[in-house]
């Protein structure tokens, strides 16, 4: 047994009570939260102690959606100022080009960005498969790394020459698909509170993935209690291909392929109208808003303000680092505050006529970041500092430049310039400390990075 005491800091728990204890100190035991109350209700020993005075202490973040071998990809020249479509089409051929070591890096690296973010689980994408690469590149780097990891078997089976988008080259067999989705399922998937891995089947898109493989995915996930993830209603461009090609909007696409229910996530959910808002609410899909994408690829605002008034779970993603181009969590939060009071002022609604209705708050989008996103992934383990929950936390030092003369330490760091963080813990044990990942080495990482990066575009 091992037990670890964080005392003095201001603790944000997010629980049900939206409680806030200044002073405030965590007593964790195994890996789980055993105590959350001020410091002097806590135990005054345990084999390690922190004193956090100055810090606030959050919940881990949650990601809700990412590729993290995108990293591998940003900023690339040719991709940098194109919308969706053309941005596949231009890295497409570049990741056909990566192998099993490559998707192993580009894990390493998106995961300590993460960390040292904030973020302490995190959803990964990954649906091709070049030259022999696995799922298992990708898990292997959260379990060196160590952030809890909602690895994605992701999937394309539909190639251009059967009117899909992606080349022939990056798609498989549908056959070669669902077996290994139960190979990975069987061999790292764990139902249980604490888990490290869980898998997800996620066929990429409407546009990559044929109707059958939606419909084989989703009988596989639910035969084994996995839960299932797509990109959706991303761009306008989508929905026209999913009127022409499938005679529905994405929505009803994904109502057709029995893609709905409390097991469904979906990413973007940006071109939706109220009709599809109440589908996902009436079925318990979850949404994972990635604003910062959104921005970058000129895709839209997701209608969040929306979603929430209807009960529908949102989680916040920073999505595939081609498209961001950074794996900052704490930056999504900010940005899914701003943007959704930028959504508010281009419906033209003017907030002095109704009292009732406020913008997004700092502690709201901060919600979405935490317990929203444990909420989307069907994680009850994780997103809130409360008795009997995983020991996920991030500490931020708040006596820093950028935060002088802040009013408010919670709302300091969503409406501030994003900061990393300065302790990172997943399950008890350091991730980050002193604003340094202990993990791995941060700067061998980036340099065997670089050199997989520049290869690929070689
Ligand atoms: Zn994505």
């Amino acid at each position: 047994m091992t037990t670890l005491l964080i005392q003095n800091a201001y603790i944000v728990t997010m629980d049900d009570r939206q409680r806030e204890i200044p002073a405030g100190g965590l007593f964790i035991r195994d890996g789980f939260i055993e105590q959350v109350s001020a410091t002097s209700e806590l135990p005054s020993t345990a084999d390690e102690v922190l004193d956090l005075k100055d810090h606030l202490v959050l919940p881990g973040l949650v990601n809700t959606h990412h590729h993290f071998y995108q990293s591998l990809t940003r900023a690339v020249p040719a991709a940098q100022d194109a919308n969706l479509f053309n941005w596949l089409t231009t890295l497409y051929p570049l990741w056909a080009r990566m192998n099993p070591e490559d998707i192993f890096t580009s894990a390493q690296t998106a995961l300590a960005e993460l960390a040292l973010s904030g973020c302490t689980t995190a959803a990964d994408h990954l649906y091709l498969f070049p030259n022999g690469s696995r799922l298992d590149d990708a898990i292997a780097a959260a379990q060196e790394v160590g952030l809890r990891i909602q690895a994605s078997r992701g999937s394309m089976s539909l190639g251009e020459s059967k009117g899909g988008l992606p080349p022939d080259a990056v798609v498989d067999s549908e056959d070669s698909i669902l077996r290994d989705s139960q190979r990975v399922i069987e061999q790292y998937h764990d139902a249980r509170p604490g888990a490290m891995v869980q898998i997800v089947l996620a066929p990429c898109s409407p546009f990559s993935v044929t109707t059958d493989l939606m419909k084989q995915s989703a009988q596989l996930a639910r035969y084994y209690g996995v839960h299932l993830h797509t990109h959706l209603a991303e761009t306008e461009d989508e929905e026209q291909f999913c009127l022409q090609q499938f005679g529905h909007r994405p929505v009803g696409y994904m109502q057709e392929v029995d893609w709905v229910g409390d097991d469904v996530w979906f990413a973007h959910a940006v071109w939706v109208n109220d009709e599809e808002i109440k589908v996902f609410a009436k079925h318990h899909c979850g949404v994972a808003h990635c604003p910062t994408s959104n921005m970058r690829l000129a895709s839209g605002i997701a209608p969040v303000t929306a979603y929430r008034a209807a009960g529908v779970n949102v989680g916040l993603g920073v999505d595939g680092s081609a498209s961001n181009d950074g794996s900052h969590l704490l930056a999504e939060v900010r940005n899914a505050m701003l943007v959704a009071r930028v959504k508010e002022g281009i419906t033209g609604y003017s907030l002095s006529n109704d009292p009732n209705r406020t913008l997004m708050t700092a502690r709201e989008a901060l919600a979405l970041g935490t317990r929203g996103g444990a909420a989307v992934l069907g994680r009850h383990d994780v997103g809130s500092l409360e008795r009997g929950k995983c020991a996920d936390f991030c500490a931020i030092n708040l006596n820093r430049m950028g935060f002088t003369g802040m009013h408010d330490p919670v709302a300091a760091i969503v409406f501030g310039q994003p900061v990393n963080v300065d302790y990172t813990v997943v399950a008890g044990k350091f991730i980050v400390k002193e604003g340094h990942l202990v993990t791995v080495d941060a700067r061998q990482v980036a340099e065997k990075h670089n050199k997989a990066a520049k290869r690929l575009l070689n």
